[in-house]
């Protein structure tokens, strides 16, 4: 099934919608969306994603009263119904910046645009038995809390490597680990799993879910960012995304992570996550 994209009141097939070149997410990147997961024609999290779009789109100095979180709930409903809508994969709302900036930093004139698509699977059956490797990136990623379109600075350092990393992670200048490129991440060491705050890291939907089924089935969390110098001596590592939901990392840069092999934390968290999933159907 194609994709299906929502425009200026209408629904259309992708390739039909088209934006101005003048918009400032093409002139300066100003632009923030959410990829909220759809399972057999049901959002999942729609409620935190939402949530998190119109903070990101106050954050970013876009007009808020151009952003209807309850509309935005229709139209989602409005395209699930239709026949031409993907029932399994992702919707993702975008605000721009529009055509206009003034005063600086304000966009009065933002475009909202929405695109349904298919999706597969978010992780290969490799990845999902062998995990992935992750590419360390020396830089803050600046405001955390806002989902940005622009992941260039993510990206420059997979484009200078070897091409056998999954995404980047960030990792400040004194050796503490943020978030990845697109998802959160985490350290376990023995029955302890350890992740950055919220603040230091976007509010991760699939975080928020992971940390609380973890408390409930008696896992100790840590709410700090994990160490580079922790690196070598923890027992597993993972990521986790609304798509690609829980990913085991065995490798970050030069660093195996436990035996180099998915472990059975991450697949515990996973199996618990597909186990709950109707929890935060909406
Ligand atoms: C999307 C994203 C995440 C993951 O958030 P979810 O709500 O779990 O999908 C984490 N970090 C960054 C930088 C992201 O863009």
């Amino acid at each position: 099934m194609s994709e299906l994209c929502y425009f200026e009141g209408k629904f259309m097939p992708v390739e039909e919608c088209r934006i101005p070149v003048t918009d400032m997410l093409i002139q300066r990147g100003v632009g923030t969306f959410e990829s909220i997961r759809i399972y057999n024609g049901r959002p999942f999290g729609l409620t935190p994603h939402l949530e998190r779009f119109e903070n990101s789109v106050k954050t970013a100095g876009i007009n808020t009263s151009e952003i209807d979180i309850k509309k935005i709930e229709t139209i989602i409903r409005e395209g699930l119904a239709r026949d031409d809508c993907p029932k399994e994969g992702m919707v993702k709302p975008y605000m721009t910046g529009g055509d206009i900036n003034n005063p600086k930093g304000h966009f009065p004139k933002p475009r909202f645009f929405m695109i349904f698509a298919p999706v597969a699977s978010a992780k290969t059956q490799d990845e999902i038995d062998n995990g992935i490797a992750l590419l360390p990136n020396r830089m803050y990623r600046p405001n955390p809390l806002v989902k940005s379109i622009n992941y260039l600075f993510g990206l420059i350092p997979l484009g200078q490597s070897d091409g056998s990393y999954f995404e980047s992670v960030y990792v400040t200048p004194d050796g503490e680990f943020t978030e990845g490129m697109t998802s959160n991440f985490y350290l376990v060491q023995g029955n302890k799993i350890i992740t950055a705050p919220v603040g230091k890291v976007l509010k991760g939907v699939t975080r928020g879910i992971v940390l609380t089924l973890a408390r409930e089935n008696g896992f100790e969390i840590e709410e700090r960012c994990p160490r580079e110098s922790e690196l070598a001596k923890a027992d597993e590592a993972f990521i986790t995304g609304s798509i690609k939901e829980i990913v085991s990392v065995v490798r970050v840069g030069d660093t195996t992570i436990g035996n180099g092999k998915p472990s059975p934390i991450a697949r515990k968290i996973q199996d618990l996550y597909t186990a709950n999933r109707s929890r935060w159907l909406e």
